[in-house]
């Protein structure tokens, strides 16, 4: 069933684990996604990112699919708009059905992302829909190649300064994960992650988890991280059995290169959810 932002990040909350929020440009992905929580009995976001409105497919066709495909599944589903750059773009997610959005103004100046992000609250909580605002930055964009440009690692009291002056429901902050497949080992500050959290009092949210390690993603849990971006290494793992199949030589229609894509990504995206919510006692 389709559910708000602050429904499965309370869930997690109350068990001391994450959910994770993996974006789905293609029907593949969505099944993908779908398949591995329900599977796994535990909730999930799925996510569109306003880039991958060209490379992927426009909020427009995959937005209701992915709004239906939530309804239907027989656990808690977030529909959630990643990075949305602006409110337009934001409101055509919320009038499709999202119950939940990011406004990524981190690049801006402090003073233009808060009223940016406070614009955007005070329209989605007035239909009923969570926001997640971001202050620091990545190393590099969503989808990008892990590790191109310079992090700015998030400041604590700027961060709680930033989640007061915007009454946001969730806190993108950085602290050492980048967008993309990582070059290096990440390193993680998670005396960042626990001095964030205990200064702004709502979830936080790690974006590039993928390509971090099991340790890392339980000891970031351990440090209030309530929501993890999981995509990269998924699609990844989609690409590998396409060109295995490929390279196989057995393939001669598209559709069983989809099939394939499928079940990897199903796998890929079952195994980090597992690792999400290791502590979790299932009913
Ligand atoms: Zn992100």
């Amino acid at each position: 069933m389709k559910v708000s932002l602050k429904n499965v990040l309370g869930w997690a909350e109350k068990r001391n684990c994450a959910v994770g929020a993996f974006n789905t440009p293609t029907f593949e992905n969505i099944r993908a996604v779908l398949g591995a929580a329900e599977s796994a009995g535990v909730p999930v976001i799925i996510a569109h990112a306003q880039l991958h409105e060209t490379e992927g497919a426009p909020l427009h066709e995959i937005g209701p699919l992915m709004v239906w495909a939530a309804e239907r599944a027989n656990v808690p589903v977030c529909v959630h708009l990643d990075h949305g750059e602006d409110a337009d773009y934001i409101r055509r997610a919320m009038d499709i059905g999202f119950t939940s959005a990011m406004i990524d103004a981190s690049a801006k100046p402090y003073d233009d992302n808060v009223s940016l992000t406070r614009q955007v609250v005070e329209e989605a909580h007035a239909r009923g829909i969570d926001v997640e605002a971001e202050i620091g930055a990545l190393a590099s964009r969503e989808g990008g190649d892990g590790g191109a440009g310079a992090a700015v690692y998030t400041d604590p009291e700027l961060a709680r300064r930033f989640v007061a002056d915007t009454g946001i429901d969730a806190l993108a902050a950085s602290f050492g994960t980048a967008h993309g497949i990582y070059k290096a080992k990440p390193v993680l500050d998670f005396d960042r992650i626990r001095k964030i959290r205990a200064l702004v009092g709502i979830p936080l949210v790690m974006h590039g988890g993928s390509g971090v390690s099991p340790e890392d993603y339980r000891t970031a849990i351990s440090c209030g991280i309530r929501k993890i971006n999981y995509y990269s290494y998924m699609a990844r793992a989609g690409l590998n059995a396409v060109s295995a199949r490929l390279a196989a030589g057995e393939t001669t229609f598209f559709h069983s290169l989809a099939a394939d894509a499928t079940a990897a990504m199903r796998d890929d995206a079952a195994r980090a959810i597992a690792v999400f919510c290791e502590s979790c006692p299932r009913a």
